[in-house]
């Protein structure tokens, strides 16, 4: 997705949502996660609720987005800034959100990115990735290794040092970066419909 179709998806909350449900970002549920009833409806804008025994639930329910408090635009927005390489101290500027709040998506994409590695390179087979994303062989591999540390060391002197702690996180997030460089936007969106 380049910025002139960003501009589209992220025109309203309404567009985003669409753009999010396509790509299986946001669940969307044809019936009560709680109870398997049929009727189920939308209200107060960003609930749904249960007509069998009234429960109600976020549409962010099961999704990278459960607990964050960030409008739908900005989060498709800051996916964007992080498939552009923008360090967190900058991007939470450019999406006008506080650095605790940027930091936590940062993250969390990069947890979502490590859990597909992981999955992928130990051969789990996942259906929602299956689906999401087309292997031939369902395997992920480092095409050129040699070629690949070079690419990685570049990156990561730009983070001026990642703690041991986290270090392993950005490694990940190197690896499905350099594998999927062709097509990195598309691939990322659908990663994380694909990762739940
Ligand atoms: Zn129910």
């Amino acid at each position: 997705m380049n910025l002139v179709e960003l501009v589209q998806v992220t025109s309203s909350e309404e567009e985003a949502e669409k753009f999010l449900r396509a790509k299986g970002i946001l669940e969307t549920f044809d019936r009560c996660p709680f109870c398997g009833h049929p009727k189920i409806g939308r209200i107060r804008r960003s609930f749904f609720k249960c007509y069998g025994y009234r429960k109600e639930w976020c549409i962010r329910k099961d999704s990278i987005l459960e607990g964050l408090k960030v409008l739908f635009t900005k989060f498709i927005l800051a996916v964007k800034l992080f498939i552009l390489e923008v360090p967190v101290n900058k991007a939470c500027k450019e999406l006008e959100l506080a650095y605790n709040t940027t930091y936590k998506m940062d993250n969390r994409i990069r947890q979502c990115i490590f859990k597909f590695v992981s999955l992928v390179m130990y051969g789990f087979k996942h259906e929602r990735i299956d689906k999401s994303i087309k292997f031939s062989n369902g395997k992920v591999y480092i095409n050129g290794i040699e070629g690949f540390w070079g690419y990685a060391k570049e990156r990561l002197l730009k983070f001026h040092g990642v703690s041991r702690e986290y270090f392993v996180y950005y490694l990940k997030a190197l690896e499905f970066r350099y594998n999927f460089r062709a097509n990195l936007d598309e691939m990322l969106y659908n990663m994380v419909g694909g990762m739940k």
